[in-house]
């Protein structure tokens, strides 16, 4: 047990009062993530939270990969423990970091003291530290402003630390912070990226996929909780609430103008998806949706999606690109599962010309001879709930 994880925290450092708490979602969140890879002691002191396994036989490279996906940190490292002497200390250092020292041009030594029982204070055992480095390694010139490579040494009072350069965290906020949204789960690029864009944010999400048998197929059902497999090691363990959607679908094409069709179909989705964000307690609703991508996503099409629900609404790539979009669907691992070429219900009876501005009054008229509320409700009540846990 001779390494630990350190995490350094990010903006939730700066929330005040509030810090505390949004330390201890980050501390539970990484706990849970953590469980797969052994036993874990996870504390925060002083804006760093460290994760240290308890026995030998935990996964330090798992562990690794997971503490980079958790929200709320923006920058990782592993980092090796030893005694406090400053002989075995920079022996570490060139143990440890024998890749980065011969990899950097340019380096700087940074100490932290915490146990003041430790004969050299910092500038004192950087200065020694340092020059040692400096005599050892004669491609390497120190740099106190831009170094390639910071050396990291902390005095503790159980043992010394030391590690390299950090490596970049998950950033944003932990998971549970901004309380809990629904998110609209299509088997699509955008969708994805969207809620991993929201639980970046802290949002706990409940995803919710609108299934279309047999009009869409069980792969298309498999590919999105695939999907919502790839996101869980960001979102922790979710819940993919499938509605099953043909009723709604066949009702619609049999009583409403076509050129609605898509629209009207959308804001079933929204009621839908309002009414189980009221049986799971979430604030608001997230969508993929990108402006002027299609029909359906006009300014004007959004108010009549929008009209029907009083919750707001997060479209977070509502400004970005498609290229942006598959930019971060890539990072995150999803574009790959995105693009396998199943139909979603969406592309169901599409109209051949969509209204491309369309009102809320009209939508209102052509609603008037369906029964909404019981639509919505029987299709919530035959919800599939299934859930998907963190890989
Ligand atoms: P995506 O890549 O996310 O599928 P898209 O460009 O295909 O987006 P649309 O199909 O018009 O866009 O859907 C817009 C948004 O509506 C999606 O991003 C998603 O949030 C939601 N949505 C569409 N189809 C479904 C579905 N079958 N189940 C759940 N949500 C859906
Ligand atoms: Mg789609």
């Amino acid at each position: 047990m001779n390494e630990i994880i350190l995490l350094k925290l990010g903006e939730l450092v700066l929330k005040g009062l509030n810090r505390r708490t949004f330390e201890e979602k980050l501390m539970s969140n990484a706990r849970r993530r953590l469980h797969s890879y052994g036993s874990f002691q996870v504390t925060t002191k002083q804006s760093i939270t460290y994760v240290e396994p308890q026995s030998d036989d935990c996964d330090m490279d798992g562990a690794f990969e997971a503490m980079k996906r958790v929200f709320g940190a923006v920058g990782v490292c592993r980092c090796r423990a030893c005694a406090k002497d400053k002989e075995v200390m920079l022996t570490t250092i060139r143990e440890f970091l024998a890749p980065q020292l011969a990899a950097a041009g340019t380096f700087k030594v940074e100490c932290k003291r915490s146990d003041k029982a430790f004969p050299l204070n910092s500038i004192q055992l950087a200065q020694y530290l340092g020059g040692e480095l400096d005599d050892l390694y004669p491609h390497l010139t120190a740099d106190m402003h831009h170094p390639d490579l910071t050396v990291y040494v902390e005095v503790r009072d159980d043992a010394a630390f030391v590690h390299g350069n950090t490596e970049p965290g998950a950033g944003g906020l932990p998971v549970g912070m901004g309380g809990r949204a629904v998110s609209l789960l299509s088997g699509g690029i955008d969708s994805p990226v969207a809620s991993w864009m929201m639980a970046k944010r802290g949002l706990c999400l409940e995803m919710v996929h609108f299934f279309s048998y047999p009009y869409t197929s069980e792969e298309a059902k498999q590919k999105v909780l695939d999907l919502a497999k790839i996101l869980t090691p960001w979102t922790g363990r979710l819940v993919v609430h499938v509605v099953p959607f043909t009723a709604i679908q066949e009702e619609l094409r049999r009583s409403c103008p076509e050129e609605l069709f898509t629209i009207l179909m959308r804001r079933f989705m929204m009621r839908i998806s309002a009414e189980v964000a009221r049986r799971t307690g979430a604030g608001c609703l997230v969508t993929g949706e990108s402006l002027g991508q299609v029909a359906s996503q006009t300014m004007e099409a959004m108010q009549c999606t929008g009209a029907v629900t009083s919750l707001p609404v997060f479209r977070p790539v509502v400004g970005m690109d498609k290229e942006e979009i598959i930019r971060i669907s890539r990072r995150i691992d999803t574009f790959e599962t995105s693009i396998l070429p199943y139909e979603d219900c969406c592309t169901v009876f599409t109209p051949k010309h969509p209204k491309l501005r369309p009102t809320v009054a009209e939508c209102e008229a052509a609603e008037e001879k369906l029964d909404v509320d019981a639509m919505v409700k029987d299709a919530a009540d035959h919800i599939e709930r299934i859930h998907i846990s963190v890989e």
